[in-house]
């Protein structure tokens, strides 16, 4: 059997099936229980987030025989429309028919009553490329519609539309949604298909999918290939070139032992397994952050992780200091920002940069504390003063011998 991609197998038909636009669909259901039908609505929001899904939602349910309150998917109507097939819902894409003669078209069209349903449907995808002219010809219908005409506008920039438009529609703003109302779903998916898949594999795509279902399951589909049946995180991140975490251990280990030289070897065989600097740092930050919230006690259902990889984090947080972390956060956060900023630096050499800052955190806080002391005391009384693996010459404070390997009395 050929297979199909998820985001088209998984549609959603119903706003039960929908998620994250809750608001959005108990809104829609409202409406339509009162049977007090707008003519025009405004879908706009993010890529990905379900605008044209629920368009055709609300057209089932506007052209539902059942009228359930609900599409049926059973009757014709239903069916037509599911398959793209409905001769009373018309779709199209603004973004490549624009212009004045298009829409006009489009709206000599409108004017004969549907053929088998109750309203005739208008879905025009992209609206905010409608040219002046050609939103001009539209707003008399918008202002008034034969009973029958019902127009559906999904938009990624509200911002473009023109406000004689936006005063004459029904709008609706749609939310990203989140990393876990896509783990869910996706888990769902998966029991429902058979695939057996790690709760933290699933974790990862949802991060990646940025608030966006359809490239939720882009990316599953993607991960399905290449790990089949069975879907853990170490196959999904080979999947996508993700760098696996013991690599961000690896990186830890190194700036704790102040190995500036190990630090640019693990980034080395980051490169070299073919992840991009700036995905290997924002690893790097989302690692750091499960690493502190670990260390404030946050189960590893909490941080949506495996128990193994929580005992992990675990076993390295007493070496760290929170302030240690933070300020490695913070330079890892910063240089992400000067690597994404293209402003023609080598990433490669930006990172080895901060990371040899990193390497040598705590012992140039240490000889800020020694110049202080030096400038602090008088200038007769010198001791030595051994400073993370370093022996340094520095000036004893109040006349006495400093802590170090000098015995204090
Ligand atoms: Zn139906």
């Amino acid at each position: 059997m050929p297979y199909i991609a998820m985001a088209r197998k998984w549609r959603p038909r119903t706003f039960d099936e929908m998620v994250g636009q809750e608001h959005i669909a108990q809104t829609l259901k409202n409406a339509l229980a009162t049977g007090n039908i707008h003519h025009a609505f405004m879908f706009s929001g993010t890529r990905g987030v379900g605008k044209t899904t629920s368009a055709r939602i609300l057209a089932s349910m506007l052209n539902c025989t059942a009228e359930s309150g609900k599409p049926c998917c059973e009757c014709e109507s239903c069916k037509a429309i599911a398959a793209g097939l409905s001769m009373d819902v018309v779709e199209m894409d603004a973004a490549s028919n624009n212009g004045v003669d298009d829409m006009r078209e489009i709206l000599s069209d409108t004017q004969y009553p549907p053929m088998n349903s109750k309203y005739r449907i208008l879905i025009i995808d992209e609206v905010h490329a409608i040219s002046k002219a050609a939103w001009n010809s539209m707003l008399k219908t918008l202002e008034e519609p034969p009973p029958y005409l019902v127009f559906i506008f999904a938009t990624t920039e509200i911002n473009k539309v023109p406000a004689t438009i936006l005063s004459r529609v029904l709008s609706f703003d749609f939310r990203r949604i989140s990393p876990l109302q896509i783990s869910k779903r996706l888990a769902f998916i998966c029991e429902q298909e058979g695939i057996k898949a790690a709760p933290e594999a699933l974790s990862i795509i949802s991060e990646k999918a940025d608030g966006s279902m359809r490239d939720a399951l882009t990316i599953f589909d993607e991960v399905f290939v290449y790990s089949g049946n069975t879907i853990t995180k170490e196959t999904v991140q080979s999947a996508l070139g993700i760098p696996p975490d013991t690599l961000y251990f690896e990186l830890l280990k190194a700036f704790e032992a102040h190995d500036a030289k190990g630090s640019f070897e693990i980034l080395e065989k980051a490169m070299a397994a073919g992840a991009e600097i700036q995905m290997f740092l924002d690893g790097f930050v989302k690692f750091l952050r499960n690493f502190l919230y670990a260390r404030i006690g946050l189960s590893a259902e909490q941080l949506e992780i495996s128990q193994a990889s929580l005992d992990s984090l675990k076993a390295l947080a007493p070496t760290f200091e929170q302030g240690d972390i933070l300020r490695i956060v913070k330079i890892i956060t910063e240089l992400n920002e000067k690597c994404s900023a293209k402003h023609g630096l080598n990433p490669r050499l930006l990172a080895e940069t901060e990371f040899s800052k990193i390497a040598w955190l705590d012992r140039v806080a240490n000889i800020k504390e020694v110049l202080e002391n030096m400038q602090n005391a008088p200038p007769n009384e010198v001791s030595q003063k051994k400073i993370g693996g370093f022996t340094a010459q520095a000036t004893a404070r109040n006349g006495r011998g400093v802590a170090g390997n000098a015995p204090t009395v």
